[in-house]
Order: C-alpha cells, then structure tokens, then sequence
C-alpha cells in the first residue's frame, strides 16, 4: 500500500533521514522505533506531506504523490494532496484537536470538508463511532473537557471518520498519564484487528510484541533494521538496535 524509496530530509543542511526504503503491505501493523532525535517524526512527517522531502519518493496505493531530486522537489497539486492525507491521516502525540470545536465538530470536520460527505451522514457516521469507542456522551465537550486519553480516542476516532487506508500514529500514548494509556492502547488493538493498515512510532515495546507485523529501527538517518518484532526485539542484529534496547528497558 505504501512504498517509500530513498527518501532523505534535511533541516538547514543537517541530514535527518538519508535515504529511507519503507514498504508497508495493505493491512499490514507496522512499528517505527529507535532513538530520540533519530528522524521517526520526520518520517511520518514526509509520509503525510507535512514535511516537503529533498530527495526520493513516496507512493500511495500505486500512486506516486511526490517525487524529488536534490535540486528540485514537487508534491502532487494541494487538493490531491488533501485527498491523499484524508486516506492516511496522523494521530499526534498531543492530539492536535480543533479547541474551538467540539468532539462532534472535531470528528465531521474532515468527512465534510475534505470528502464532501453531507453533514447528517457525518454526524450519524461520527455517532457511530463515538459509542463504539466509548465515547457517546461527549459528544458536545469541547477538548478542553477531556482527559489525555479521551483526547487521544477522539483524534483516533477523528482519523477514522475519514474512512481511510491507513492511519500514521506518532507517540500516541507518550503524553498520557499511565493510567490512561492502556484505554488508548485497547482503540488501537481494535482498529489493528479491523484491516486497517496501521504505521505507529511508539516505545510501547509490549504493546509492538503482540500487535506488530512489522518493526523497523530508524537509525543514522535510515532502517537499520527490520523485522518481525520477534527478530527485532530477541535477535537484534546491530550493535545500534542492542544499545538501543538496552536503553529502554
Ligand atoms: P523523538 O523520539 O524525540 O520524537 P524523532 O525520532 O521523532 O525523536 P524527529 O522529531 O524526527 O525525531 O527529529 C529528528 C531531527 O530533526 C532532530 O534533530 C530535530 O531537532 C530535527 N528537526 C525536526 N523537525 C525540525 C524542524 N522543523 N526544523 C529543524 N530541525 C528539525
Ligand atoms: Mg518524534
């Protein structure tokens, strides 16, 4: 569903990712690890064009949607490009809600807007998947009203409203209080269960045991390595990987 081919990202000069390879199959769990600093945001960042890449490509559903050289870089024209985010969204690690709307505003906004869906569809969708998450009753509370982690189903919910492909989570739980991490954890084993096609950074390493198809390590700016999460997490192969496991337990 997703390939990406020799992406790489600079900031002022300063390589963060150098050449990332990345394919990712059609329902496909795949988790995104590695070190602070290390480029996972970016990389979702370039995946969901929030970022312009300086080099490589990504595609979508055999869709290429951007294409670069070191001189030059274009991305599809802007409302394919805001198609395109509508069936890959991203789920932020402080939520990124609309404060100005409420959670029923929050979720119709994009099937509207982006999709053109008519209003009562939106809303008797968003309905539908407020009480699936749990969620029915706040409906009408603006975010400011939520805890972290209803804040976080929310914006899960929001992305899924959309009816997408696939769905980019950055940290989603590393915000939370831990209390509240383990209701965000069970939206998100749901949604994996369901045929979606999930791409999640997360230090949630139990979490990535049970749920991945796939992990890869983001290092030195490209996939160090990859893997299913039993080779990656019980038999790392580079020095890199075992430093950073270590790192994290
Ligand atoms: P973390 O685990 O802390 O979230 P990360 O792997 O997500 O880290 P990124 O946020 O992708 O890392 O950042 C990679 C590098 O790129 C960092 O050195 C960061 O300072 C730099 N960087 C990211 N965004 C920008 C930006 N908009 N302008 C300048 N530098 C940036
Ligand atoms: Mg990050």
């Amino acid at each position: 569903l997703i390939h990406i081919r020799g992406l790489e990202k600079s900031f002022k000069g300063v390589p963060v990712l150098r050449g990332i390879d990345l394919s990712v199959r059609k329902g496909e769990v795949a988790f995104i690890i590695g070190p602070s600093g290390g480029g996972k945001s970016t990389l979702l960042r370039c995946m969901n064009f929030l970022e312009t890449p300086n080099a490589g490509t990504v595609s979508f559903a055999g869709q290429r949607l951007s294409q670069g050289s070191k001189d030059s870089f274009q991305l599809a024209p802007d409302v394919e490009l805001r198609k395109a985010r509508a069936r890959m969204p991203m789920v932020f690690q402080h939520f990124n809600l609309f404060n100005h709307m409420t959670v029923l505003g929050n979720i119709i906004e994009g099937p509207v807007v982006v999709k053109g869906q008519g209003k009562a569809d939106a809303i008797a969708n968003a309905r539908r998947l407020l009480a699936q998450f749990g969620l029915a009753e706040h409906e009408s509370k603006y975010p400011a009203q939520l805890s972290g982690g209803q804040k976080q189903r929310v914006a899960i919910v929001r992305a899924l409203a959309l009816q997408p492909e696939a769905i980019l989570f950055d940290e989603p739980t590393s915000a939370l209080d831990p209390q509240l991490v383990g209701d965000v954890l069970e939206a998100m084993r749901e949604l994996a269960g369901s045929g979606l096609t999930l791409i999640i950074v997360s230090h949630e390493m139990s979490f990535a045991r049970v749920l991945a198809d796939s992990v890869h390590f983001v290092s030195g700016g490209v996939i160090a390595e990859s893997g299913s999460a039993e080779q990656v997490f019980e038999r790392p192969q580079t020095t890199a990987l075992r430093q950073f496991m270590d790192s994290i337990q």
